[in-house]
């Protein structure tokens, strides 16, 4: 295999159930990322998208296969490990932004940091926010936001880790049409730095 992938899949299944209720929602998926390659994945509602991305997120095992993320192969690895790997190496933005309501937006972002051993970077985090126009929310709650703004917090959160792999699991459903350039640009932005995106839509 060659290392300059971020993340490699090969012949992965994903059976969820057994007997009458089984579901084979992977069926053999093969498919390899580059550093800073956006890869858009579509396809019908059921046809395992979420399954996928959960499983290239370490959110989920597969049935069958192997998946390498950056040189790592994940069966190789606890569950321990996987979660101190996924925290530090891939960013997740769902379409229910799963923002925590009890924290302010600064916090939503510094969230996965401080899970972590590592403090956060003031400068970084505040670049950050800026970037994404947040700076007068800092302090708000997420139920005082815009659908767009949470998404917003959602993206800040995703970035803080400085992830090498971005999920996004249709993010654009419920944003209006500026939202969605604002989306697009900081995907543009992560790309040249390198991060590889996965895009159901
Ligand atoms: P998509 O995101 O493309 O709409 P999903 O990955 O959510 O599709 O689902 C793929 C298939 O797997 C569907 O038939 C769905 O019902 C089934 N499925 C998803 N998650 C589970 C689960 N936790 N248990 C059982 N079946 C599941
Ligand atoms: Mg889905």
């Amino acid at each position: 295999m060659a290392d300059n992938y971020i993340l490699e899949m090969e012949n992965v299944d994903k059976i969820y159930g057994s007997g009458d209720s089984e579901v084979k929602a992977l069926n053999h998926v093969s498919f390899s990322v580059h550093k800073g390659e956006f890869i858009a994945i579509i396809g019908e509602s059921g046809s395992g998208k979420s399954t996928l991305l959960n499983i290239v997120g370490m959110l989920d095992r597969p049935t069958n296969g192997k998946i390498v993320i950056d040189g790592i192969e994940q069966r190789e690895m606890t569950l321990d490990q996987q979660a101190v790997f996924r925290r530090e190496n891939i960013g997740f933005i769902f379409q229910s932004f799963n923002l925590i309501q009890e924290l302010t937006v600064e916090e939503n972002i510094i969230f996965p940091i401080s899970l972590g051993h590592n403090k956060p970077d003031r400068k970084k985090i505040d670049s950050i926010i800026n970037k994404l126009g947040l700076e007068k929310r800092k302090q708000h709650f997420p139920s005082q936001l815009s659908g767009g703004q949470q998404q917003r917090v959602a993206i800040g959160r995703a970035l803080a880790t400085e992830p090498k792999v971005l999920i996004l699991d249709e993010p654009t459903t419920s944003l209006s049409g500026q939202d969605v350039q604002r989306l697009f640009q900081v995907i543009r932005t992560l790309k040249k730095k390198g991060v590889a995106i996965l895009f159901v839509t």
